[in-house]
C-alpha cells in the first residue's frame, strides 16, 4: 500500500509556470521551481524548490535523504537500527541523527503516555506489516510478544544504545518527520526560502509559494483514499498525517488490520480515529503526534494536544467525522461529503 499511498501524493502545489524550462536549469529567476523525485524509505518523494541555489540544495538533500534511510532503516542489515536490535543487549555505537531520534522517540513516549513506543516492532512483523505476508496473531503469541514491548527499557548513553534481548525497535513513526526537517535545514543553508516537500502522506513547506500566498496542501480522504477530503493553507510548516488506509489487510473474517498498534494489546489502534493529521512548524514533532494521538484515539487525545502550543490537527473519526482545530478555520476547506467541526473547549 505505502507505494499507492505515495503515488497519490497528497499536496497539490500550484506551481509558477516553468516556461518550458526543459533541462531544469534556473538562471537569477527564482519563480522558476527545480523539482526532484526520490525514491527512499519506501515512499515516492518529491521536493520543489525555487531559489537560485536550488540544484546543489537538492543535490544534497537527496544525498541526505539514503544516508538517513541507511542509518534508521529498521529491515536494512546495515542500518545503525538493524544493530541495535541484534546486538543481543549490548551496546551499540550508533550516529548522531540515530540517538537524537532514538531519544526524541523516548521523551514523545512519556508525553503520550506510552502510545508513542517505538519497542512495538516485534508485533509489526508478527502481523506481517513489515514483509506484507500478513495473518492475525493469536492471542498468547501477541501476550508473549507484548512482554517486551516498553520504550523505557531503551539504554541510551551519549551515542551508546542498548535494548533488551528479545526487544527490537524501529523509528517508522517518526524517522519521515525528521527527515523532512534535515531538507527543511539544508534548503535553508542554500538560501532557499520558498519550497515544498512531499515524503509520502507528509509534507513539509518552506516559506510560501513565490507570489506569497500560502501552500494549499490537500489531504487524503481516509474512506476514498484516491480522493482528497480537504484542502489547508500553509506556511512554513508540515502537514502530517498517520492514517488506517496506509497499510493494511483485510482477514478471512473481513475485518481490516492496520499498521498503526496499540501498545497496550498489541492490536491496530481502534480508538475512534481513522486518520490523524498533525499540523506544525516541527516535522519530527507531527510526525510521533499524528501516529500517537491516532492511538490515544477521541477520548485520550486531548491530555496529549493540550502538552503543545502552536500546533493544528484535523481529526477523522470512525463515524465519518471530520474535526479540526480553530487555528486552521481560515483556510479550511471542506470537499469530501463528511460533515467538518471546529473542536470547541467544552
Ligand atoms: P506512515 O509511516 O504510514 O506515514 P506513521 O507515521 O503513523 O505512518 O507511522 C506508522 C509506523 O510507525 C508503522 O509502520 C510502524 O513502523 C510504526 N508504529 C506503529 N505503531 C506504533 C506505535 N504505537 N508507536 C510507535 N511506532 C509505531
Ligand atoms: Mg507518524
Amino acid at each position: 500500500m505505502s507505494l499507492r499511498k505515495s503515488i497519490l501524493l497528497t499536496a497539490f502545489v500550484f506551481l509558477a509556470p516553468l516556461y518550458g524550462c526543459a533541462d531544469n536549469k534556473i538562471s537569477e529567476n527564482t519563480d522558476i521551481a527545480v523539482s526532484r523525485d526520490v525514491f527512499a524509505m519506501d515512499t515516492y518523494m518529491n521536493m520543489k524548490v525555487y531559489g537560485s541555489d536550488a540544484e546543489a540544495a537538492l543535490d544534497e538533500a537527496e544525498k541526505r535523504i539514503y544516508d538517513l534511510e541507511n542509518e534508521l532503516s529498521a529491515t536494512s542489515e546495515t542500518s545503525d537500527i538493524w544493530a541495535i536490535n541484534n546486538a543481543d543487549g549490548k551496546d551499540v555505537a550508533v550516529c548522531a541523527d540515530t540517538s537524537v531520534l532514538i531519544k526524541k522517540a523516548v521523551e514523545m513516549g512519556d508525553i503520550t503516555h506510552g502510545a508513542l513506543d517505538i519497542t512495538v516492532f516485534p508485533i509489526l512483523k508478527e502481523w506481517g506489516f513489515t514483509t506484507g505476508e500478513y495473518h492475525i496473531p493469536d492471542e498468547t503469541r501477541l501476550e508473549a510478544l507484548l512482554s517486551k514491548v516498553d520504550y523505557r527499557s531503551i539504554n541510551i548513553d551519549g551515542n551508546n544504545v542498548s535494548i533488551p534481548e528479545d526487544a527490537k525497535i524501529d523509528l517508522g513513526a517518526l524517522a519521515k518527520g525528521y527527515t523532512g526537517d534535515e531538507i527543511v535545514d539544508i534548503f535553508r543553508e542554500h538560501g532557499i526560502g520558498s519550497a515544498i516537500i512531499s515524503l509520502g502522506g507528509n509534507v513539509q513547506a518552506i516559506g510560501s509559494k513565490p507570489d506569497g500566498s500560502g501552500w494549499k496542501v490537500a489531504v487524503r480522504d481516509p474512506y476514498y483514499p484516491e480522493k482528497d477530503m480537504c484542502v489547508v493553507e500553509i506556511k512554513d510548516r508540515a502537514v502530517i498525517t498517520s492514517g488506517n488506509y496506509e497499510r493494511f489487510f483485510i482477514g478471512d473474517n473481513g475485518n481490516k488490520y492496520w499498521h498503526i498498534i496499540d501498545p497496550d494489546d498489541g492490536r491496530p489502534a481502534d480508538n475512534g480515529f481513522v486518520s490523524v493529521t498533525v499540523i506544525g512548524s516541527n516535522g519530527l514533532i507531527c510526525d510521533c503526534l499524528s501516529t500517537a494521538l491516532f492511538v490515544a484515539g477521541r477520548d485520550k487525545y486531548d491530555a496529549i494536544t493540550s502538552e503543545f502550543n502552536g500546533y493544528d490537527y484535523i481529526f477523522v473519526t470512525d463515524d465519518e467525522k471530520i474535526i479540526y482545530t480553530e487555528g486552521l478555520a481560515d483556510t479550511f476547506q471542506n470537499i469530501s461529503s463528511m460533515t467538518a467541526e471546529v473542536i470547541t473547549d467544552d
